[in-house]
């Protein structure tokens, strides 16, 4: 299946339109467990939220009593105001830690998810996305997004709660003034809701921008000499700072709409204040308010102020973490599993054969392998030759499925490819190619990559592919760790490191592709004896542009333009005076073609 980027756009957009609760909803495997913090979490949250009406009431007691000899005990206002702070700043502890333990344990879920995707996805997800913006959604977006996200339910909680305490209590002690309070909270509802729409919108772009922005300093990364060497520092800088300018703006804008809230809620509290007090003042010359009442109703009225100061920004970090967090269940989503077969087998004989094997990369492509038989006996040694991008690396990548048929059938011990386990499958394949990326750890594990070392066996592999005499130079010998990529390492060590890699796998099937390309002629022949030890009693299947490493194959097979053209013997060939007799004599049987 092909996605293109529209797909994503199209995947991600549905945001304001599907309903926050089924969003919310999506986000329960993870975050909603273990449900015993939940409950802690929002007890203590709502226990501290009904302390808040406290206040106000023990300053009416305070006023309208306290002052007046002998109507109540001196001490009893200031312990229970002490009690009061004890209870919130306990309850406030204990949500914290109750939350961190919900938000890191859904964040390490989320993120272990999102790499075993990375392991199983189709490997067109490879091309889709740049290193970096896979790194950045499944390292910090997701846990930006998972701590704005826990702490913003909380928030909701806690205030809701806070609000409706106080609004009860407020309605208990005055009606009236109450329903004048009342009306401005629809007003800051609707405030919240266009403005979190529209920061909604502004936080993907955000997105979208940094990740372009991070796309670009890893291309700068890993072409540092290649601009350096063009001079291009400036063009690359000039494109660095298009897209900061554009997420300066977009900083700016999201500000602007998110400080917005704070003045338009406080003058919808400030005019409700004004009301009251007016009101109020009216109502005492009549009804015998006393000082204490008035002063606990403002005094709760301006406590309502900061929880609808809260609600309203709360819609900033909600759409904010939901947007981050969607991103990596975009990732989950959208790249589907590679497909998987039911044949297993430990040890296949190494029987290949292809059958009208068509290879298509995309729909307006042309094939970069077209109508491909051949078949591959057991132990038999294949060479490809022919230009470059005549389809051999193609084809030779269908056995592993990193490439897939768009037609015809792949078949190994005369099974198809699509119907092995893919573990199974890839465990047949041992493969030496100019791609072959080296982890940054040491040089054994490296060697024994995907199973355990056995340091005897490393030390024969380094032996066989003649790094025995680099390696026991090394101060760590087979513990070196090779550094990033293995680039400190000149390329011929690279790639006999990768042989290496290849004789300890031991699989039944070799893949060379051009196993040899970056090395100078003396030091193939070197390797050349370590290849041939890894040849032995193996199927294998060559590429190499220097034809002299291909004349002791069983067999060649010439390709151009994704079909085979001739194939046969070194010497038969070349009496067939056919192309390869020309790639020869062109070649001279010793430099490249
Ligand atoms: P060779 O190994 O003989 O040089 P390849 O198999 O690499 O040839 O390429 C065959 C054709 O397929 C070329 O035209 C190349 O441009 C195209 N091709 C190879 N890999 C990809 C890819 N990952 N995506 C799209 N096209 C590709
Ligand atoms: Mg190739």
């Amino acid at each position: 299946m092909k996605l293109s980027p529209s797909d994503s756009n199209a995947s991600s957009a549905p945001a304001i339109t599907q309903s926050l609760w089924s969003r919310f909803a999506r986000l329960f495997p993870y975050f909603g467990e273990p449900k015993s913090a939940w409950a802690v979490a929002v007890g203590a949250t709502v226990l501290a939220a009904c302390t808040e009406p406290l206040i106000p009431a023990a300053l009416r007691l305070l006023l309208d009593r306290g002052f007046q000899k002998g109507a109540i005990d001196v001490w009893i206002v200031p312990v229970a105001l002490l009690v009061l702070f004890g209870i919130r700043g306990m309850a406030g502890y204990v949500t914290e830690l109750a939350l961190v333990h919900l938000s890191a344990r859904g964040l390490k879920r989320l993120r272990e998810h999102m790499f075993a995707k990375l392991q199983s996805a189709r490997l067109d997800v490879f091309k889709q996305q740049a290193g970096s913006e896979l790194a950045n959604t499944v390292v910090y977006e997701v846990q930006n997004g998972s701590t704005m996200l826990v702490n913003s339910v909380i928030t909701l909680v806690r205030d809701s709660v806070t609000l409706l305490a106080l609004v009860t209590y407020l309605f208990w002690m005055n009606w009236q003034l109450t329903l004048v309070v009342a009306v401005m909270l629809p007003a800051v509802a609707w405030v919240m809701v266009v403005l979190s729409r529209r920061l909604y919108g502004l936080s993907k772009s955000t997105q979208a921008a940094t990740d372009r922005l991070a796309y670009v300093v890893e291309e700068n990364v890993l072409a540092h000499r290649d601009v350096r060497l063009h001079n291009a520092q400036d063009q690359q800088a000039r494109r660095f700072s298009a897209i900061s300018e554009e997420l300066r703006r977009l900083s700016v804008r999201a500000t602007s709409a998110s400080a917005a809230m704070k003045p338009i809620t406080q003058m919808l509290a400030a005019f409700a204040l004004a009301t009251v007090i007016s009101i109020a003042l009216l109502q005492s010359n009549q009804k015998g308010v006393t000082v204490g009442d008035f002063t606990a109703f403002v005094t709760a009225m301006l406590l309502l102020v900061a929880p609808i100061k809260h609600l309203s920004e709360i819609a900033s970090p909600i759409t904010r973490g939901l947007a981050a967090i969607e991103r990596g269940f975009d990732l989950l989503d959208r790249c589907p599993d590679e497909s998987d077969g039911q044949f297993n087998a430990t040890a296949s004989k190494g029987h290949i054969e292809f059958k009208d094997v068509s290879v298509k990369y995309s729909d307006d492509a042309g094939y970069a392998v077209k109508e491909i038989n051949l078949g591959i006996a057991a132990g038999e040694t294949v060479a490809f030759v022919g230009a470059s991008g005549s389809g051999k690396t193609t084809l030779v990548n269908l056995l592993a499925r990193f490439v897939n048929p768009s037609s015809g059938q792949v078949m190994l011990d005369g099974t198809d490819v699509l119907q092995w386990q893919l573990p199974a499958l890839r465990a047949q394949l041992a493969m030496v190619s100019q791609h072959v990326y080296m982890l940054n750890t040491s040089i054994a594990e490296n060697i024994a990559l995907g199973q355990t070392v056995d340091r005897e066996r490393v030390v024969a592999c380094l032996k066989a592919a003649h790094l025995e005499a680099f390696v026991a130079e090394l101060p760590d010998g087979i513990d070196h760790r090779v550094g990033h990529n293995a680039t400190s390492l000149s390329g011929g060590q690279r790639q006999r490191l990768a042989i290496a890699r290849a004789l300890y796998k031991n699989a039944p099937v070799l893949i060379l592709d051009e196993a040899t390309s970056a090395l100078d002629a003396e030091s193939e022949r070197a390797v050349q004896e370590g290849l041939s030890n890894l040849m032995q009693g193996r199927t294998c299947l060559v590429i190499a542009h220097r034809l002299s490493t291909v004349e002791h194959a069983d067999r060649i097979v010439v390709m151009d333009a994704g079909k085979i053209i001739e194939q046969g013997s070194h010497r038969q060939l070349l009496v067939n005076g056919g192309p390869y007799a020309r790639l020869y004599q062109m070649g001279l049987g010793s430099g490249g073609i």
